[in-house]
């Protein structure tokens, strides 16, 4: 299989030298391997994404010099796909409707006997509050933002949490080319109950989208033969719902490879309204690219 890998940045503010970095390093993997390099705009989130910001990013990245195959992929042409894959999680009784707003959910999580609420990915780890109360009969509902009873979902692949050698038993794995936070690197084995202990059950629908990052990351990575993702160590954790929802989906598990962020000089790492770290800053102030990429340590 041709190593393809991808960038898949969300239009919602301008590329920083984290982006810079990040779709530099797949780039440039891609082409060590022989392989093909995608670009993927992730615009589910239609109140936060602008055109400007996607003309923006082909911008930034032409300068860089990198070249992707055209048309790209975009999030906001596959709702039908997204949504068909959900009726078929809905139909198999792993999706229930929540109607918990953060701050229900953060009283339903730090009882004050227990302490601090624990995060996962998505943020506090959900309590669970809708998981036993609500319907999951009858048609989907399509108002309420669905999340995924990740105790059943689990259970429904007990091939992916089957005995694995002489390691740990009754865990799914991933294999991480990179390193997470906390240097992980390699077998990257988790266990059912590590998934409903560290993630709970995260929500596959949010409202108003109609999907997630976690599905569409993970329908699209499919859909586009993706070998390889390369992507920030903020997204390490997250993969065990990737590898999950791939079980369920019956969809292959890429190789995976996060790598360091890139940091600020207070060592906080850079985020979208960090403009003054924005690839257009450098540009304007006539910094080559050449230099983006001493900069970013490539
Ligand atoms: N769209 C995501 C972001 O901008 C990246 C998704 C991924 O690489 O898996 O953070
Ligand atoms: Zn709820």
């Amino acid at each position: 299989m041709t190593f393809t890998t991808r960038f898949a940045p969300s239009p919602t503010g301008p590329l920083h030298l984290g982006h810079a970095y990040s779709a530099l390093l797949a780039s440039d993997m891609a082409a060590e391997e022989g392989g093909q390099f995608l670009l993927r705009i992730e615009d589910i989130d239609r109140s936060r994404c602008r055109e400007h910001w996607e003309d923006q990013i082909y911008g930034d990245l032409g300068w860089l010099g990198l070249e992707w195959p055209v048309p790209v992929m975009r999030q906001s042409l596959r709702l039908s796909t997204y949504e068909e894959v959900l009726r078929d999680l809905w139909l198999r009784g792993l999706l229930y409707p929540c109607t918990c707003n953060r701050r229900d959910i953060a009283a339903a999580a730090g009882a004050p006997q227990e302490g601090v609420p624990l995060h996962g990915p998505d943020g506090i780890i959900y309590p669970g509050t809708c998981r036993e109360v609500s319907d999951r009969t009858g048609p989907m509902p399509t108002d309420t933002p669905l999340r995924l009873d990740i105790a059943k979902a689990a259970s429904a692949v007990p091939e992916l949490f089957k005995m694995t050698s002489q390691q740990l038993a009754n865990a799914a794995f991933f294999e991480e080319t990179g390193t997470g936070p906390e240097g992980e690197s390699g077998h990257i084995a988790f266990t059912a109950k590590e998934l409903r202990e560290t993630i709970g059950d995260v929500v596959l629908a949010r409202r108003d989208m109609g999907t997630s990052y976690h599905l569409s990351v993970v329908l699209d990575d499919a859909a586009q033969s993706v070998t390889h993702v390369v992507r920030g160590q903020d997204l390490f954790e997250a993969t065990r719902i990737h590898v999950l929802l791939q079980a369920l989906l019956g969809l292959p598990t890429p190789m995976y490879h996060h790598h360091r962020l890139i940091r600020d000089d207070t060592g906080k790492r850079l985020a979208k309204r960090d403009d003054a770290r924005a690839i257009a800053k450098y540009r304007a102030e006539g910094v080559s690219a050449g230099q983006i990429r001493t900069m970013v340590g490539l």
